[in-house]
């Protein structure tokens, strides 16, 4: 299928493992419909066992060859998920982080290297090359109640083996089930899935060739495109700098508030994590300068933050909008996640540290 090796990458053995993670993650840079915020993440695995992946809380456009990125011993943390025994969730999911903390690599100036994303798990039990992404068109899927049929239609249109994962909070859990889902592949002597939707989240495609890897998950967007009969265009997340706050540069928004009559209640409707973690105690409906998030009848919509969080900010709220209504739109059935995970999400610690990178 895809073995086209990219010129750059060809007959260069001392290709370093950064280069390579720039060069996978470049397409989904600078693409609000598939990356919101600091969410998302790449990895590139060596012949050594060790793995490179986007640090916790960095934009993809804020990886370089000096920082954004974590080093972990992947070897070990995939043996961990390999052979893990599930007796207390709770237990499981500290001694998980543990696991992932202790296998943690140096840097040459004798330093750890920063905490790796919160899914490192999952990227450490995947081939060579991974993409995780938040895909709105993927999420079109995972954000309804029976994607089962679109499913199979992609799944055969595109020729590729495709896993749904039930929505499970991020981290330990959804490490897990991918982690099961090899084993299972792995059991039955069939293929291993290529892509992995994962309900309420996002998209994963991983690969031991890195244009593989990026072409499978370009090729499924563009396939549900075609298969749900919806343009690939996709509104614009530029904010403009005000005096003492950030607006949107355009209505998509506000236009999306006014047809929807959005109140307080209507944002616990969460459709993907992210919202929680950005949404959660931040919204009002009137100017306070003490909320990050203020929705002002007539005025407008203003963020009371730093530019940084306000356009992480602006663009979860265009996904969750663009969802929203496009799922209504194709006539389905939106799944919303449920208080308890939301709770469980926002108790989590590494949920914590992503939030206080976010400024
Ligand atoms: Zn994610």
């Amino acid at each position: 299928m895809y073995t086209i090796v990219p010129l750059c990458l060809s007959g260069e053995n001392n290709m370093t493992l950064i280069n390579h993670l720039l060069y996978l993650t470049q397409p989904f840079v600078n693409r609000p419909d598939l990356i919101q915020g600091p969410g998302g993440n790449t990895s590139v695995k060596d012949e050594e066992g060790n793995m490179i992946i986007k640090a916790s809380g960095f934009r993809f456009e804020e990886i370089t060859v000096e920082s954004g990125y974590s080093k972990v011993n992947s070897k070990k943390i995939s043996d961990y998920f390999f052979n893990v025994k599930v007796t207390d969730k709770t237990q499981e999911e500290k001694h998980s982080l543990q696991v992932i903390q202790n296998n943690i690599l140096k840097q040459s100036s004798g330093e750890f290297f920063p905490k790796p994303s919160m899914e490192t798990g999952f990227h450490a039990v995947l081939d060579e090359f991974v993409i995780h992404t938040h895909s709105v068109w993927s999420n079109l899927i995972n954000c309804i109640t029976e994607p089962f049929e679109l499913l199979k239609k992609i799944q055969s249109k595109t020729g590729l083996i495709i896993a749904y994962i039930p929505f499970v909070s991020p981290g330990f859990g959804l490490s897990y089930l991918i982690t099961q889902e090899l084993k299972k592949a792995n059991e039955l002597q069939i293929k291993r899935p290529q892509i992995f939707f994962l309900e309420n989240h996002g998209i994963v495609s991983h690969s031991n060739d890195l244009v593989e890897a990026q072409t499978m998950l370009l090729e499924v967007d563009k396939a549900i495109q075609n298969l749900l009969g919806i343009s690939n265009e996709y509104p614009k997340t530029e904010i403009l700098s005000m005096e003492k706050y950030y607006t949107p540069s355009n209505d998509f928004v506000w236009n999306s508030i006014l047809k929807y009559q959005v109140d307080k209640q209507f944002f616990n409707q969460v459709l993907f994590p992210d919202q929680t973690v950005f949404f959660n105690n931040q919204i009002t409906f009137s100017e306070d300068f003490g909320k990050k998030i203020n929705i002002i009848p007539v005025k407008g919509i203003q963020y009371h933050c730093g530019e940084r969080e306000a356009k992480s900010i602006h663009e979860t709220m265009t996904a969750y909008f663009f969802l929203f209504d496009n799922i209504l739109k194709l006539n389905k059935t939106p799944r919303f996640v449920s208080n308890e995970e939301i709770d469980y999400i926002n108790n989590m610690d590494m949920e914590k540290h992503r939030k206080s990178l976010m400024k």
